[in-house]
């Protein structure tokens, strides 16, 4: 099975107040640096699979450069995370390659990099079209500033974009908010993301939210209500118009829907290159590859990793971490942890797990051990079911957390 390839490129102009991504501003003179060792990463790919117990595959249908802001590179900088793909993997035809962007860092030469290249999907950091809401959070762009990217970016033969939205920002009123989602659909991009702001502790503003501050505009936060009312209004509204909803935050026109994301929460493998990025490959049956010592490569019944059924890998979640080559952390998968994975990371998608699917994947037994949970989740109005398909409610989706959790009972991690 083809891969997906995974690019992060943690560099930004300005740290957004509501940024929870292993992402900063750093000086350019770091770039070069970043670069080299995340090529060195590129070339070394099969003998990293082999050592974390995966399945290595040459094959790639999708290539996704995100962070960041990877147009922060300079030219030859971003060329060069290109060439090494092509020359270490085997792209197929039609594989969809998406750069993120910020919108305003598209000048002239990035973008004749990304033509050459053969970037097919840009994704633009947008987030608000009114320009006082998107300062207040850090953003340096105007509305202004996208409508010229859009129209640059369809000039050198980029159709297929995606505008990222988020709902609940600062000083955000449903007037505001619905301004924002008039210009989403009015710029004809085929894909928007919509977000609820995250009040956690991995942001600034998510840290002030929670201790009831008042930096960085916490205190002109909408309330969750209101900010669930922008969501819903948002999935009304792009339905409408035939951006169609396909997964809890993301909605496409038919056939636009993001393919390497599509790869995350249908568990197809991929590879993770850079700071905090993840990887997630198949071991095989005999779970062989996970031998740390090769004797058991023969003797199926002394091996200790035999009966995993996937393995994932994480980058150490620092510039510094990573350039000073510290091992990436891996957790594999035992079928258990497979089948809950299929609920949580299936249940995002608006089409739903269809449980008789996933009996002929694991067994009957494995899936009807779950019958007790989903019963109560459909009994609380959080879980439907038709047919064989279980899929969130609308009031699942604005809980899917506590929904997923309910999923999650395994816990395995080997350093
Ligand atoms: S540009 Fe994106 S990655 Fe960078 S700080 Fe802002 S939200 Fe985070």
């Amino acid at each position: 099975m083809a891969l997906g390839v995974y690019l992060s490129v943690p560099f930004c102009r300005t740290k957004c107040s509501y940024c929870n991504f292993a992402s900063d501003v750093f000086s350019r003179a770091t770039f070069a640096g970043y670069i080299d060792r995340i090529c060195s990463d590129i070339e070394r790919a099969p003998v990293v699979a082999e050592q974390m117990g995966g399945q290595y595959e040459s094959s790639v249908d999708t290539v996704y450069l995100g962070g960041g802001t990877p147009t922060l590179l300079d030219s030859a900088q971003l060329e060069r995370l290109f060439v090494t793909i092509r020359q270490n993997f085997c792209l197929q035809p039609e594989t969809e390659i998406t750069v993120e962007c910020a919108p305003g860092t598209l000048t002239a030469p990035v973008l004749e990099v990304l033509r050459r290249c053969g970037v097919n999907r840009v994704s633009l950091g947008v987030q608000s079209f009114v320009d006082a809401e998107a300062a207040v959070v850090g953003r340096l762009h105007k509305r202004a500033t996208v409508f010229d990217d859009l129209e640059n970016l369809r000039s050198a033969g980029i159709t297929n974009i995606n505008i990222d939205l988020i709902a609940g920002l600062p000083y955000q009123t449903t007037e505001c908010w619905e301004r924002s989602l008039s210009d989403a659909i009015a710029s004809a991009a085929p894909h928007i993301s919509v977000y609820m702001l995250e009040a956690d502790e991995d942001s600034r503003l998510g840290r002030e939210l929670i201790a009831g501050g008042t930096k960085y505009h916490a205190h002109f936060v909408p309330d969750d209500d209101l900010t669930a009312d922008f969501y819903l209004a948002g999935c009304e509204r792009l339905n409408a118009v035939g951006i169609s909803h396909y997964e809890i935050s993301n909605f496409a026109r038919h056939g636009f829907e993001s393919r390497h994301n599509l790869k995350y929460w249908t568990r197809q493998p991929y590879l993770g290159f850079g700071v905090d990025a993840h990887s997630m490959l198949k071991v095989d049956r005999a779970g062989k590859n996970f031998s740390e010592d090769k004797r058991t490569e023969t003797d199926e019944t002394v091996s200790p990793w035999r009966g995993f059924e996937a393995v994932r890998f994480a980058m150490p979640d620092s510039l510094e971490g990573y350039i000073a080559v510290r091992p990436p952390k891996r957790t594999p998968l035992s079928r258990q942890a497979a089948i809950e994975e299929i609920f949580f990371l299936g249940l995002r998608l608006i089409r739903g797990v269809d449980l008789r699917q996933a009996a002929t994947q694991f067994g009957v037994d494995s899936i009807n051990e779950f019958a007790a949970t989903i019963s109560e989740l459909k009994e609380n109005g959080l879980l439907e079911s038709d047919g064989s398909v279980i899929r969130l409610t609308t009031r699942g989706r604005l809980l899917s957390n506590e929904v997923f959790e309910k999923f999650i009972t395994i816990a395995e991690s080997v350093g």
